[in-house]
């Protein structure tokens, strides 16, 4: 069942939370799972064995519109915290899905199965609509050091972000790839993935310093009631936005050449975090899209009447937990 919600009331950011399982080094290296999801909503810290005086861990309970835990698979993630936002793009609706958290906690792995289960209901969607005539358009990019790269381009030359009177905010020159076969697209989405697939000594590795938007554009057209030359169009975008990883915002950066990289991730960051926050306010209060680059090409898709959904990867084991925490008060500020 598909939900589309009208109107025009800014609704909420739907936010949910995944627990991956132990890894095999976590597994040999005997660490155990210290978190555990006690119903659909909340995720428990299970560090109760420490008396109350030395916990490190307040509030123990965290409650989310969905919590997901080890054992869940990444389409029950996708069906029931992302594929109502993700899918609104076949009525026209704007949407962005987030992967929010620590490097290795399950963003790229997370993101890329949720883009792959969209990928195959709009193509769904648009062989069963045989009376509107679909156009899908698809689009990559990085954002590093605050620049922006076309991932579908091999030219390496940043793109500009312009301002359009009637479109907002541009990317100039992004290339849209016009795809019409489904699998065409699913390679596409591997490809991408593959470029973020994390190294040995991953937290150095850019794909943690970088944010990664995968854009899918659907465009419709159709007869409308009134006759056949008025053609009723509806364009809808959604964006994939795998996040650079979150300790980039939390910790102090380390001094020498990764500094500059480290200040620009916290100010996308940073900005993000406080744009989904304003926005959660649902006050008609002044939101800093125009402070980072991410938040500038991904307005359009935030706030408004679009749709936004968030998913805050974690990692179960213990010598995560402050990081884990980070990412659980950075998930309740935007719920
Ligand atoms: P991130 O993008 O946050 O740095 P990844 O998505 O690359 O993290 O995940 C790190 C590793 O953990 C990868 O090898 C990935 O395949 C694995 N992984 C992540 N989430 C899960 C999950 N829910 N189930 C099984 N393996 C997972
Ligand atoms: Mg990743």
């Amino acid at each position: 069942e598909l939900l589309i919600g009208g109107g025009d009331s800014q609704e909420k950011i739907f936010v949910s939370v995944r627990v991956r399982p132990l890894n095999k080094n976590e597994i040999l290296n005997n660490e155990l799972s210290d978190w555990e999801c006690i119903n659909d909503n909340t995720i428990l810290y299970k560090n109760d064995h420490t008396p109350i005086a030395e916990r490190t861990i307040y509030p123990a309970a965290y409650t989310f519109d969905k919590v997901f835990g080890e054992d869940r698979s990444t389409r029950e993630v996708y069906e029931q915290g992302a594929k109502e936002v993700a899918l609104a793009v076949v009525m026209g609706i704007n949407s962005s899905v987030f992967a929010y958290g620590q490097t290795s906690s399950g963003k790229t792995y997370t993101m890329t199965g949720i883009t792959r289960y969209t990928i195959k209901d709009i193509f769904k969607y648009m062989q069963k609509h045989t009376e509107r005539k679909f156009v899908l358009k698809f689009s990559a990019m990085e954002i590093y050091n605050e620049s922006v790269r076309d991932l579908l381009s091999v030219d390496a030359t940043p793109l500009r972000l312009l301002d359009d009177p009637e479109r907002g905010t541009i990317v100039d020159k992004l290339i849209e790839d016009t795809i019409s076969d489904q699998n065409h697209l699913l390679q596409l989405v591997s490809i991408c993935a593959e470029q973020r697939q994390i190294g040995e000594t991953y937290l150095n590795e850019k794909s943690s310093r970088s944010h990664q938007i995968i854009r899918l554009t659907v465009e419709s057209y159709a007869h409308d009631v009134l006759g056949k030359d008025n053609l009723s169009t509806l364009t809808g975008t959604v964006n994939f936005v795998d996040l650079a990883g979150s300790e980039r915002a939390s910790q102090a950066v380390t001094a020498g050449t990764r500094l500059k990289e480290g200040g620009y991730i916290n100010r996308s960051l940073l900005t993000l975090s406080s744009v989904i926050r304003k926005l959660s306010h649902g006050r008609n209060e002044h939101i800093p899209y125009r402070d980072s680059k991410l938040t500038r090409i991904l307005q359009p898709s935030l706030g408004g009447n679009a749709k936004t959904a968030m998913i805050c990867t974690i990692s179960p084991a213990r010598n995560h937990v402050e990081q884990s925490r980070n990412t659980l008060l950075f998930a309740s500020c935007a719920k």
